[in-house]
């Protein structure tokens, strides 16, 4: 089912929690909704649900406005961080629940209800397990369950916030993949809430990031990650420096300091220069950005450096081969080879 919010606008006692949000999530993608605490995500989520009515603007399902539709006029899946499931049921009676409590012209037979719920429990690679009560399966087996519980009903849209959030590091990126899987197998319409980067850039067809209840931009995780649209997105996906830099014909100067690079594009006073610490070459000249050493760790197969440059006015983090001997003080010129310029204010 194709989802497209037009021009919705949340205000909750007047606070505006949403502002003019507009999206097209497309038939079958799996879509995230990322961005830091408070950017909008969950009331976007919930929209789209039912669970709130927009102050202005319309969501359609399909070609249906679906705006003054109740949640289960627009059959939702759910699932969410805490929304537990029920205690007394066991994983079957659980996984059934939402096909049992249907009007009875729309409801299944008892015998094919329980046989959709075992198929699900299978493709949640819980069966065996479907007499235990919530509390005697783990938190990730626990979402699995929530999951095949809002799969149970055939869901237009499954919207899932958080679902991993409680979870440890390790049981997270197992259920992420597993997750990713069974999505392509299924291939429901599936908003994703998450505020963490790296789960939204793994697992999603797209990513929508948001910032203080706006869209900043909307893309593929690549599309995103290399060629982000503002400042914020650059600093809030990947690592990322950001210096204040200018431009004078072409040239960019940090301070009386050339960066060795050329932007023609670009002229004025007062610009911003990101770019990526693995975006760097090392160089001779200095000619070019320079600062010394002022810690250093190790971050997966390469050497993360923290430099201050110019006494300590500005600090950025680059990466250096595990071998390079810099210690600290080192000194260390370089240039970025990847970067984005934005103007100042921006
Ligand atoms: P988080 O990652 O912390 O869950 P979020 O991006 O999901 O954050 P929302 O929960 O959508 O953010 O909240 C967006 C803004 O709207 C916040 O400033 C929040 O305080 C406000 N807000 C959300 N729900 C309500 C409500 N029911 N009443 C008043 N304000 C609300």
């Amino acid at each position: 089912m194709e989802v497209r919010v037009e021009n919705v606008r949340k205000e909750f006692d007047r606070f505006p929690a949403l502002h003019d949000v507009s999206l097209h999530i497309r038939s079958g993608e799996l879509i995230a909704l990322l961005g830091p605490s408070g950017s909008g995500k969950t009331t976007l989520l919930r929209l789209i649900a039912g669970l709130e009515r927009p102050t202005s603007g319309k969501i359609f399902f399909g070609d249906e406005d679906a705006s003054e539709k109740s949640v289960q006029e627009r059959n939702i899946g759910f699932v969410f961080q805490h929304y537990a499931l029920f205690r007394h049921m066991t994983a079957l009676e659980n996984v059934s629940f939402g096909l049992r409590v249907r009007p009875r012209s729309s409801r299944p037979p008892a015998g094919e209800i329980r046989r959709r719920a075992m198929e699900l429990l299978d493709l949640v690679q819980l069966s065996g397990m479907q007499k235990r009560y919530p509390s005697q399966l783990s938190g990730g087996q626990r979402q699995r369950v929530a999951l095949a519980r809002a799969l149970a009903i055939e869901p237009a849209v499954l919207l899932l916030d958080e679902p991993f959030g409680a979870l440890d590091a390790q049981v997270r990126r197992d259920l992420r993949k597993w997750l990713r899987e069974i999505h392509d197998r299924t291939g429901h319409t599936t908003v994703f809430v998450t505020h963490d980067q790296e789960e939204a850039l793994e697992l999603a067809d797209r990513l929508c990031v948001m910032s203080q209840g706006r869209i900043e931009q909307v893309g593929t995780p690549d599309s995103v990650y290399d060629t982000p649209a503002s400042p914020f997105v650059f600093g809030f996906i990947g690592e990322s420096s950001e210096l204040p830099v200018t431009a004078k014909n072409g040239d960019i100067w940090l301070g009386e300091r050339p960066v060795g690079i050329t932007d023609p594009q670009f002229d004025g006073p007062r610009s911003r220069l990101f770019f990526r610490p693995h975006d760097i070459e090392l160089v001779e000249s200095d000619a070019s950005l320079a600062g010394v050493v002022a810690s250093s760790r190790r971050v997966g197969g390469t050497r993360r450096v923290e430099l201050d440059l110019d006494g300590a006015a500005h600090r950025v983090e680059i990466d250096l081969p595990l071998e390079h001997p810099a210690g600290e003080r080192t000194r260390i010129a370089f240039r970025p080879k990847r970067w984005m310029l934005f103007p100042a204010g921006e």
